[in-house]
């Protein structure tokens, strides 16, 4: 079986161009520029201008109100949250609009501390909630292999916080679930007033991007039995029709930012972590799964950016950090080796998947775009003394 190997860049040419605005490379996946060297991320934040905002309200008001329960039977719409900070604003917005949200945890790989105390913030924010929890055993299992296989340790939780919520929502009958921004931008207003908009297996199964690993994989290439699987499968089309489910991405009616819904959701409980969390440039997301380091990690070795670069170029977008500072901030942060994640040493995190660091590091040469970084003469990726490579073309464009 073969699986999508991401780190290989087709036509790539070794040297990396970067927006001539934020900081991202044009390895990064699905990412065009325009003829000003201006890429489709800020251009897509910069068409934000066009929008009315109050007129996107008005739809959302009219959606909600389309939802409602009419005799508060059953719940208005399900929320997925996570305890992060979206979820927390999501949950705070549909609260002052006066619906009735049933709130639905998939369980993360390996909470935090924090992750579960902003988790409880959530339910004492006045919401009725589910947790589901997948056999960990399995998890773990399927946590190794989807890192070994695709380099991404985060696969199987990728998976399950789409597949959880859908299956509850058709298990009680909800239609309406409510998502927080829309990564892909393209699924803009689905229960609009047309209607008919329903979710399919298939489009969720796009949506994912799942690095070409499938569920349906898992009994042949782990020998994992389909028993052990069934929370990581969307319902039949049949009862997605059935109930009617549908969802909306709140990203698409309210202008969303990270950092004001940290603000907001900071005003309401929610908890930050005392720094920034390592490789980032926050301490207000990503704080729940002491996995995400290695998944961030991994994005880096792949595309040569990682997530404290996404930090930055949100600032930036938004007039609050100029270029040449985010790029001194994204050097010394970004794509650090994760010898701690969330403060918990690596070898920790890797034994409960059972892995060694030893394996780690082989996966990682493995995954690493050669191309991206300095190498030595027989092709291997040069680490300095911390375990750190560097990238090969790091200048950010003549601009910085
Ligand atoms: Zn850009």
């Amino acid at each position: 079986m073969r699986f999508t190997n991401s780190c290989q860049t087709e036509g790539f040419d070794g040297m990396v161009q970067y927006c001539t605005s934020c900081l991202y490379p044009d390895t990064k996946p699905d990412l065009s520029f325009d003829d000003n060297g201006v890429c489709s991320a800020c251009a897509a934040y910069a068409a934000r201008e066009d929008v009315d905002w109050d007129a996107r309200r008005g739809e959302f008001l009219d959606i909600v109100a389309q939802y409602r329960s009419a005799d508060g039977s059953n719940y208005d719409c399900i929320v997925p949250v996570s305890g992060g900070k979206d979820s927390t604003y999501q949950v705070i917005r549909l609260l002052e609009v006066g619906m009735n949200p049933l709130c639905v945890t998939a369980t993360t790989d390996a909470l935090s501390d924090i992750g579960r105390r902003n988790i409880e913030n959530i339910k004492h924010l006045g919401v009725d909630y589910v947790e589901m929890t997948t056999n960990p055993v399995v998890r773990r299992q399927i946590n190794h292999l989807a890192l070994s296989q695709i380099g991404d340790i985060s696969w199987p939780e990728h998976v399950a916080i789409f597949t959880i919520p859908i299956r509850i929502a058709v298990q009680h009958g909800i239609q309406l679930i409510v998502w927080g921004e829309n990564p892909q931008n393209e699924y803009g207003g689905p229960a609009s007033a047309s209607g008919g908009n329903t979710l399919t297996r298939r489009w969720l199964e796009e949506f994912g991007g799942l690095l070409g690993l499938r569920v349906s994989d898992l009994p042949e290439v782990a020998d994992i039995e389909k028993r052990h699987l069934i929370q990581y499968t969307y319902p039949e089309d049949t009862d997605l029709a059935r109930v009617g489910v549908t969802g909306i991405f709140l990203g698409y009616y309210f202008p969303w930012d990270g950092w004001t819904n940290a603000l907001i959701a900071q005003a309401h409980g929610f908890e930050t972590a005392p720094q920034f969390v390592e490789g980032s440039l926050a301490n207000y997301e990503n704080l729940d799964n002491h996995q995400t380091g290695i998944h961030d990690y991994f994005k880096f070795l792949k595309f040569g950016f990682g997530r404290a670069t996404d930090i930055a170029n949100n600032h930036i977008r938004r007039g609050r950090l100029s270029r040449a500072d985010a790029v001194q901030m994204v050097h010394a942060h970004d794509g650090k080796f994760p010898w701690t994640c969330l403060g918990k040493p690596l070898d920790e995190v890797l034994s409960d998947i059972g892995m060694t660091i030893d394996a780690f590091n082989r996966i990682c040469d493995q995954f690493t775009n050669k191309r991206l970084f300095v190498v030595d003469n027989r092709g291997k990726p040069v680490r300095d003394a911390n375990g750190n490579l560097t990238l090969a073309d790091s200048g950010y464009g003549s601009e910085s």
